[in-house]
Order: C-alpha cells, then structure tokens, then sequence
C-alpha cells in the first residue's frame, strides 16, 4: 500500500448539499430516493457539525490504493487469486484494541497462509475492520423485561447497553467512528508493512493461541513453509516481497451521511472515490436497485461488493450488474452469496449460469455465516460450524459443476477464543456461550474455528485446480 495518491481539496462548487462535502454530479442523488436501514438522529444541530468535520478529515484510504485492489480482483474474478474477507460483524469503540486487533490480523495472516499454500494462489487479505461500524437490523426497537427501547444499530449509531441515553441515535459518533478506524487502521498498516508480516515469521503468528488440532496442523505447515524459504534462501533468492503484506479494509456501506462525507474527487482522475475504506459491500437488506445504497454505490469508483441471498433471482442479478458495472470493468464487483446450507445448491446455479451466459465476469464469493444463523435452545444468537462448512461446500460444488471460478470467502470470524459459534474440531458448546459470548451482534468464528475452516477450503480450493 504504497501508492499515496491524495485527492483534490474538495471544491467549495454550486451543488453539495452538505457542508464541505466534495461536490461531483449524481453523488447527491442518493438523498431523493427511498432509503432503508438510516438512523433518525437525536440532534441535527450534532448531525451537521459532524458532517461537516468529517468531510474535512483527511482520508482514511487512498485512491492508488483502491486502484490496486480493484487489479487484485480483477485476478481474482479471472480464477488467478482468492479473497479472504474476515473480521467482526460489528466492530466497537472499546474492543478497537491492540491486542485484540492484532489477534483478528495475525489469525487473517494465518488462514491466508493455509489458503496460499494449499491451493497454491495468491490470497487478497481483507479485513471487515477499520471501519465496519454500522448494522442493519431486522426490528427498530428491542424489548426486554416490558421496556422497549431503540435496537443498537452499531457503534456509529448508538451504544449497545440497553438505556434511553445510550440508545439514542448519536451523530457524533460518526465522528469516533472515523478516529476508532484511523487508529486500527494505523495499527494494521503497521503491522503489514512493519516486518511483523514477514512470511519468515510464520511461526511467530500462531504464539500466544492455545493449543488445539488446528493450532497444530498449522504449525506443520508452517515448517513446511519455513523449510521451502530456507531451500530458495540457499539457492540465493531475494526475499524483498516476502516483507510485507497488501491488507485492505472494508465494511457495509450502510449509514450513507458518513459514506458519503468522506468521498473525496481524486485528483489524478477528477473522480470520486469513498476513502472510508477500500472495499464497501451493499447489504442484503438494501440492495434494492431502485434505492439509494444502489444509487450512491454506483456513482464511486470502489470496487463494490453486493450481498445476495436466497430470494436473488437471476433478474435481480443481471440489473445490480447493468447499474453497478455498466462498463464491465474487471474487479469491479463482486457477488457475496448467502443462500443457507440448505438453499445454496437449488438456489446458486441458476445465478451462476445465467451472470455468466451475460458475459458479465464478477468475483464470485461465499459468505457461509449469514444464512445460517439460528437461536441455540438456551437463548444465544448462533451457528453450527458443520452448517457453515456445509455451505462452503456447497459452494465449491456449484461453482465445480458449472466451470466457474469459486473466488473468495467472507467470515465473521475473531483472533479471540470466543465461544459464539456451536462446534468445531475442538467442539464449542452452548454452556460456553454463558462465559465466552462476546460479539454485540452476530455470532464469529473463533481463532481455532477460523484457522480449521482455512485449513477446509485450502482443500477444496486445492481440488478445485
Ligand atoms: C453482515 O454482513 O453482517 C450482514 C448484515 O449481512 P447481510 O447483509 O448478508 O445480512
Ligand atoms: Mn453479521
């Protein structure tokens, strides 16, 4: 991430109808459409301070960068790269920690080196981190014990403790927002590009993990690694790109008033580019085509990721290609499927054959968490590791019988030994979630869950070749 392009100052042209925001033609169009999903802030007089704050803070990633992706996923879409996209389903101001952000790094480093070794390509490391601060919710309000209150929507919107203060929709967390992902990100350039992600220093990514199969199975690995560096070290190699590490950030691109305050107008290309993070994804719930996530999506140059679940239809598909890739610029978009264990072998084929009989050429990844969440009987928000793998699977079979390349994974997953997920090699179960629950919102893989997933789709991806 070495390329530093810095973006034009935004122009103070007729037009932005926020403060200090970079004015660029169809960019506001987002505001006249139905939007789902938005908070309603307490306090507009905080709102457009905020706004106007942030649309003046430097940003947070940088046009060459964003570029450099894009070329990444273009490899990816093409069967030459796999993307790892990992981390929390909701981050917090308090857990944006050191250690913590250093676990969820090294355990990305980790599974990308089981990715890379066994299926003998190139991993694009992508963290759901730095940024990944706004949920979408199924209800507005949630109730406990007769008192109704509004549902947490993120830490960019209100707090998680179950008070009227706390629950307030807060503008001014946009703010802190911005610092928590300045700071992580911050954290993890420094680690990638440090010397701490040196592949010499493989081993040194699985200290500190408690031992368990996977943590072992890794460490074999890594010897193997460690063995294959020393042979090419003898025969003389240069070992300069093994120092660091290309790591992006991402998160949904939900709440619109921030997404939007921190688009900058590249200079070099006079257009605009979202700098709150490299990547940005459109959630299930506000992919419609005739709303403003959409709109807005459309209109910067990020690659964009969509989600699409089980109702998807092929009509669906081809439209958020035509409005969100007209040009069929390779690594532009990419297709996060969450159809369900149950669902993902009926329900994929068909958007598979008929995206790729348009000749549209997406990046094709599969999310086996969100559509495989269920209740645990003593009252935990959860998933089976053996649903979750199932659909992995599935996907891997899909992409199998049609000849399409199976391009990527997206996880909720943590360095941390959380017990939030239900199995597992060295198996979680339900008693645990009493002590080792953790997340705010949707249930993660642990660090030894995480790293025997890597380990299954290294396999798959090996057989896929
Ligand atoms: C998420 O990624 O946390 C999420 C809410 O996903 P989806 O939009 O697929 O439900
Ligand atoms: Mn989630």
């Amino acid at each position: 991430m070495t390329d530093l392009t810095f973006p034009a100052t935004p122009a103070p042209a007729a037009g932005p109808s926020v403060p200090g925001a970079a004015f660029y033609p169809g960019l506001d169009d987002w505001r006249e459409l139905p939007i789902a999903q938005q908070p309603t802030w307490s306090d507009p007089d905080v709102f457009s301070s905020s706004v106007k704050e942030l649309s003046a803070l430097p940003p947070l990633v940088f046009a060459g960068e964003v570029d450099v992706l894009r070329s990444r996923l273009a490899q990816a879409a093409q069967g030459k790269a796999f993307l790892l996209q990992g981390g929390d389903c909701a981050e917090t101001f308090e857990a944006a920690t050191a250690d913590r952000i250093s676990a969820r790094v090294k355990t990305i480093l980790q599974m990308a080196v089981v990715l890379t070794y066994g299926a003998q390509l190139p991993v694009i490391k992508m963290g759901r981190m730095a940024g990944q601060f706004a949920k979408p919710r199924s209800s507005n309000d949630e109730t406990r014990d007769g008192v109704t209150l509004p549902a947490y929507r993120g830490d960019i919107v209100n707090g998680f403790e179950f008070t009227p203060e706390s629950r307030k929709h807060d503008a001014s967390r946009m703010l802190r927002a911005y610092h928590t992902s300045a700071s992580t990100l911050n954290l993890i350039r420094a680690f990638t590009q440090g010397g701490f992600a040196d592949l010499r220093l493989v081993h040194e990514w699985n200290r500190g993990f408690t031992s368990n199969p996977a943590h072992s199975r890794y460490e074999k690995l890594a010897k193997d690694i460690d063995r294959a560096i020393k042979f090419m070290a003898s025969c003389g190699a240069d070992f300069e790109a093994l120092k660091t590490v290309e790591f992006f950030a991402s998160h949904e691109a939900l709440l619109l008033d921030y997404e939007r305050a921190l688009t900058r107008i590249d200079s070099r290309t006079g257009t605009p580019y979202d700098t709150s993070a490299h990547f940005l994804w459109i959630g299930e719930r506000t992919r419609d085509l005739d709303q403003a996530h959409v709109d807005f999506l459309s209109r910067v140059r990020n690659p964009i990721g969509v989600k699409l679940g089980p109702t998807t239809s092929p009509d669906d598909a081809l439209r958020l290609i035509e409005k969100l890739d007209p040009n069929r610029e390779p690594g532009r978009l990419t297709f996060i499927t969450r159809m369900g264990a149950s669902n993902i072998r009926e329900k994929l084929p068909n958007l598979v054959e008929k995206v790729t009989a348009s000749g549209a050429q997406v990046l094709w990844v599969t999310d086996p968490m969100h559509g495989n969440t269920v209740t645990s009987p003593n009252g935990y928000k959860t998933r089976n590791f053996d649903d979750v793998i199932d659909e992995v699977r599935g996907f891997f079979e899909v992409h199998q019988g049609l000849g399409t390349f199976p391009g990527g994974l997206h996880v909720e997953m943590t360095g941390d030994d959380v017990a939030e997920c239900l199995g597992g090699a060295d198996p979680v179960d339900q008693e645990a979630f009493l002590t080792g629950y953790e997340s705010v919102c949707d249930p993660r893989l642990n660090h030894k869950q995480s790293l025997e997933m890597a380990f299954l789709v290294a396999g798959a991806l090996g057989q896929n070749k």
